[in-house]
This record gives C-alpha cells, sequence and structure tokens, in this order.
C-alpha cells in the first residue's frame, strides 16, 4: 500500500490497511531528545501510528496504561520508547523489563528495542528465553543489562535464582497480554510481576480483550489509562 507516513498533525487519518500502520501526528511533538527524534527519522519512522500517537503522551507522562490494538499497529515501538526514555544509561541495573508470550516475540522486541536505542549510549538489551541453555543467560546478566526482554518462565527462573535482580526496576511491560493468557502464564506473570517495585509504570499490550486482561489490570496496574483501538478489518 502507499499510505503516506510523513502526514503532517491534525491531518485526517488514513485509513489502517494490513501490515503497514496508518499515519498520524509527528514524533516530534512528544517529550524526546533529538537524539531519539533524528534516530526514529533514520529509521523510517516518521510520525506515529494511531497506537503510539494514543499512548506515547501518557506513557512518557508516567501513566500506565492498558492498550489494545491489533497486531502490526506498532505496539512495540509505543511501549520501548516509553521505557528507554525512563533508562538511566550509567546505571548498569535492569530497570525495564518485557514480557512476551513466545521466544520469537521475544526476540523480535528485542530487535525493535535495540534499533530504537541506537540514539542513546551503550544501552544493554537481553533477550532471556526459555528452550535455550542457562548458563550464556547468566554470564549476560552478570555482565549487566538494562532490559530484559523474556518469556515468564525462564524470567521466573532467573528470580528464583538470584541470577536477575530487579530492584533498580521502574519499567514494567506485559506485551500480548491476551496470547500470555492463552497460554497459561497468569500465574508465572503475577509471581514475576509481585518481585517487581510497587513504584514502576507497568504498560499492557494486548490485541484482543478476553476476561483474564482486566484481572491482570486490577492486580498489576495503577489506574491506567485506557485505550482501545477499534479493529478495522
Ligand atoms: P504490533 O506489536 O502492534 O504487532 P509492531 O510493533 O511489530 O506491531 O510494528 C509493526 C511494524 O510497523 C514493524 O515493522 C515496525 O517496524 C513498523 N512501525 C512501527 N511504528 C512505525 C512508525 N511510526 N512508522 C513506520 N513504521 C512503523
Ligand atoms: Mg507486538
Amino acid at each position: 500500500s502507499n499510505i503516506p507516513l510523513n502526514n503532517r498533525a491534525g491531518a485526517p487519518r488514513a485509513t489502517e490497511t494490513s501490515g503497514k500502520p496508518a499515519a498520524g501526528a509527528q514524533f516530534s511533538t512528544l517529550p524526546l531528545s533529538p537524539a531519539v527524534l533524528a534516530n526514529l527519522e533514520q529509521l523510517g519512522y516518521l510520525s506515529m501510528t494511531p497506537i503510539q500517537a494514543a499512548t506515547l503522551p501518557f506513557a512518557l507522562a508516567g501513566q500506565d496504561l492498558l492498550a489494545q490494538a491489533k497486531t502490526g499497529s506498532g505496539k512495540t515501538a509505543a511501549f520501548a520508547l516509553a521505557l528507554l526514555n525512563r533508562l538511566n544509561p550509567r546505571n548498569f541495573a535492569v530497570q525495564g523489563m518485557v514480557l512476551c508470550p513466545t521466544r520469537e516475540l521475544a526476540d523480535q522486541v528485542t530487535q525493535e528495542i535495540r534499533r530504537l536505542a541506537r540514539a542513546e549510549e551503550n544501552i544493554k538489551v537481553l533477550s532471556l528465553c526459555g528452550g535455550t541453555p542457562m548458563r550464556p543467560q547468566i554470564n549476560s546478566l552478570e555482565h549487566g543489562a538494562h532490559v530484559v526482554v523474556g518469556t515468564p518462565g525462564r524470567l521466573m527462573d532467573h528470580l528464583e535464582r538470584g541470577t536477575l535482580e530487579l530492584a533498580a526496576l521502574n519499567t514494567l511491560v506485559l506485551d500480548e497480554a491476551d496470547r500470555m493468557l492463552d497460554m497459561g502464564f497468569f500465574d508465572d506473570i503475577a509471581t514475576v510481576a509481585r518481585q517487581c517495585p510497587r513504584e514502576r509504570l507497568t504498560l499492557l499490550f494486548s490485541a484482543t480483550y478476553p476476561e483474564g486482561i482486566g484481572k491482570l489490570s486490577q492486580q498489576f496496574l495503577r489506574n491506567p489509562r485506557e485505550v482501545k483501538l477499534a479493529e478495522t478489518h
């Protein structure tokens, strides 16, 4: 499709088609550093997708989110930019954590956060998923990381062994929360979330809104802004 991604802020919102995000307001309307804005432009992110425009102003201001939008709508950058904005690169401790349903999704999120973090000095992002050996993950954690992305079971395993330390965590993201619930991860998510500092930002993203999402929200989000974008086709 050929939707222009450089529509000016306030221009009528283009209709979404499959795959390509629709055009929206400019990233430069957000409180992001010039380096981050320049990197977004380099990545070809010229304007915000609707879910980004509807969530980023609030997440960047420190408000919890309960956000629903379909697959391919740009949810990763919506939470990643907020998470990165809250990092102190000089503090070599885990400050952001993203829970994902599968290793494939965790690896995709890791790559996207790394791309978005290119503007910053030396931000380390680790993927911690089951089905791969523990030892290399433990070694990587010993060298320090600012952000970890992983599946609930493996993150819980690291917490139990004491190889993952969350005292400095300030942002918790539950990505594809509906799929994590489908896979029976509620208790694992709860165990991990209970070990996070209470004073934090929590962002929950989901493509659909099954019943368990409300329960997750009640237990782990604080006064969240709810954003639901209507399904197009
Ligand atoms: P979701 O998590 O909602 O399924 P993704 O975060 O995986 O969606 O994003 C889908 C695609 O859109 C990715 O290829 C991503 O690089 C691209 N994308 C995200 N935000 C923008 C943007 N603002 N402008 C252009 N492309 C974008
Ligand atoms: Mg996604």
